[in-house]
């Protein structure tokens, strides 16, 4: 089965087409993929479709079509709004159609949901978190974000969860007062790459892994992980993004995390002792084009919506 993806970045669109076998079991083969620029909704979009139309002629017709959208965006079923970036002060992008119009032009119904929900189902099904029906993907970059599965599912809620903007408690020797243009010190706001960079004056690439920004960053996404453990019960959580797969920060995080729970949690500490609890991706370069081609495989979780 041939499906299209797309990921769908505030920066960057990435299309491609992939050969996913009959079971979907091994990560799909890429039989193409470019990359082209984000700039206005019609452009990028009307790009995105002639291309893909063109690729289909080369390489045969996809069957479904799945999209990981940067956001935030609309997800409610039945919603008038459905597949449409919401509230985004990316210029041009507000309310802008996204799924419908490449839909359209593909014949197909889009398989459509937010961007780090297409790592979690990309990671879920060919990557870190294969064969659990219960994990977290979170994603440490220029904002945070994450993806849910429970039960073998994603989870929407009404919308779509917001992992970065929970408030943990803030560090005692922490002065920063944080970064969130809405919420100051939440999540995002204490611990996202431009956090750290307002921080330390200096950006993280910049830091040496010596540097105490690092046990800082580690403390913060272990109140964070220590949180979702205790709200979620997940077995692993992937950490991802330019920040999150900073060498040896998954793993110091894991055992901050174990240590915050005080052995409370004993499912945790059967699941670190089988594998570390905070892990890192493995889908590397073609995450988000992987994971959107999960959404497209199997509609990971989601019925599709009646329009
Ligand atoms: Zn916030």
């Amino acid at each position: 089965m041939i499906v299209a993806a797309i990921e769908a970045g505030g920066t960057k669109f990435v299309l491609g087409l992939a050969k996913s076998d009959d079971e979907g079991s091994s990560p799909p083969e890429l039989l193409f993929r470019e990359t082209i620029p984000t700039t206005y909704p019609d452009e990028t979009i009307g790009r995105s479709a002639d291309i893909l139309k063109a690729a289909g002629a080369r390489f045969g017709k996809p069957e479904a079509l799945g999209i990981g959208c940067f956001g935030p965006v609309e997800l409610r079923e039945g919603h008038a709004a459905w597949g449409h970036v919401t509230s985004t002060p990316k210029p041009g992008w507000r309310g802008a159609d996204v799924a419908g119009p490449l839909g359209a032009a593909l014949g197909l119904e889009a398989v459509f949901d937010t961007d780090v929900n297409a790592a979690a189902a990309g990671e879920g099904r060919w990557g870190a978190g294969r064969g659990l029906a219960d994990f977290i993907y979170v994603t440490v970059g220029t904002g945070i974000g994450g993806g849910i599965v429970s039960g073998g599912r994603l989870v929407h809620g009404t919308a779509h969860p917001e992992l970065g903007h929970f408030k943990p408690a803030k560090l005692a020797d922490d002065g920063y007062a944080g970064y969130c243009p809405y919420h100051g010190d939440c999540f995002e706001g204490l611990a996202s790459g431009p956090a750290i960079g307002a921080r330390w004056g200096r950006r993280g690439e910049d830091l040496p892994a010596t540097h105490p920004a690092w046990e800082m960053e580690a403390a913060y996404l272990a109140r964070a992980f220590a949180a979702f453990a205790c709200i979620l019960a997940p077995e692993r959580i992937i950490l991802g993004g330019g920040v999150g797969m900073k060498a040896g920060l998954a793993e110091r995080v894991s055992t901050l995390v174990t240590e915050e729970l005080k052995g409370y949690l004993g499912w945790l500490d059967e699941a670190s002792s089988r594998q570390a609890f905070v892990v890192r991706p493995v889908l590397g370069a073609n995450a988000g084009l992987l994971g959107a081609a999960a959404l497209a495989v199997e509609g990971y979780g989601r019925p599709k919506p009646r329009r």
